[in-house]
């Protein structure tokens, strides 16, 4: 559906959020279109850079291109107390470590898992106080949100997260900065595997996954399935990864979390 490269207009990125009915019958992702062509108007840099390909041309650090004998694998939207464990579990069987995009609220939640992830290894990164796109909020809010974000994910895995990405990948001007007082580079993706959707199998996602992956690659996932997305697709994601692992594999190059990636310090 994004086409090589990832998609390069913004109709095209448009149609890659996820999609939800509200009151009206109309997509909420159309709502979102529209907020993106205010934030344009409003911070203009940061939002284009959210589209996938002049991202990874003009912005590779913030696309997540690291090393070129590196894959980072990263989930974003848990943790969830009903698909997390199974990743860690698919994770622990392949010796394989990742960096996760925790939601705060879902941190607060369910700390102890959160902890669990990052005693198993892997890494605890931010995604937001809420699920919800950062336009909607004013700067101060933002940043506001983002500490909190912070201080719950810190807490949990022991260490200050490093990396930060925005729901939706929707980035504005204000998040970027917030994030970056906090001591966390903002890193989004270089391929993903719409592994949200109704229509995701494990090599349909693979699939999606394999199109755009080269070496040093940034790879978003989802460990659970956010109120935006199809029940249960992280079964889809369950099935998809160990064939992305064969493949990662067979091309040469290591999987691991965005700290092992090569990029620069946050700072
Ligand atoms: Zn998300």
């Amino acid at each position: 559906m994004t086409g090589r490269g990832g998609g390069g207009t913004a109709s095209r990125y448009a149609t890659s959020l996820p999609a939800r009915r509200g009151r009206t019958g109309r997509r909420v992702a159309g709502t979102a279109v529209a907020a993106l062509a205010g934030a344009a108007a409003l911070h203009a840099a940061p939002a284009v850079l959210a589209l996938a390909a002049p991202r990874r041309r003009f912005a590779p650090t913030l696309a997540g291109t690291g090393r070129a004998d590196h894959v980072a694998l990263t989930f974003d939207d848990g943790p969830n107390p009903t698909s997390t464990p199974k990743m860690l579990q698919l994770l622990a069987d392949r010796g394989v470590t990742a960096t996760f995009f925790l939601v705060g609220a879902n941190v607060a939640r369910h700390p102890r898992l959160a902890a669990e992830i990052a005693a198993a290894g892997h890494e605890l990164a931010v995604h937001g106080l809420h699920h919800k796109l950062l336009l909607r909020y004013s700067p101060r809010r933002v940043a506001d949100h983002l500490a909190r974000a912070h201080e719950l994910v810190a807490t949990a895995a022991g260490t200050p997260p490093r990396f930060f990405r925005p729901p939706y990948g929707v980035l504005s001007s204000a998040a970027w900065a917030a994030a970056h007082r906090l001591g966390m580079r903002t890193v989004l993706w270089t391929t993903w595997g719409r592994d949200w959707t109704a229509q995701a199998t494990g090599s349909a996602v693979y699939r999606t996954v394999a199109r755009d992956l080269r070496g040093g690659g940034t790879i978003l996932l989802h460990d659970t399935a956010s109120d935006t997305a199809a029940p249960e697709s992280w079964r889809a994601t369950l099935a998809a990864v160990p064939t992305i692992l064969d493949l990662c594999q067979d091309a040469g190059w290591k999987v691991g979390p965005l700290h092992d990636h090569g990029l620069p310090d946050p700072r």
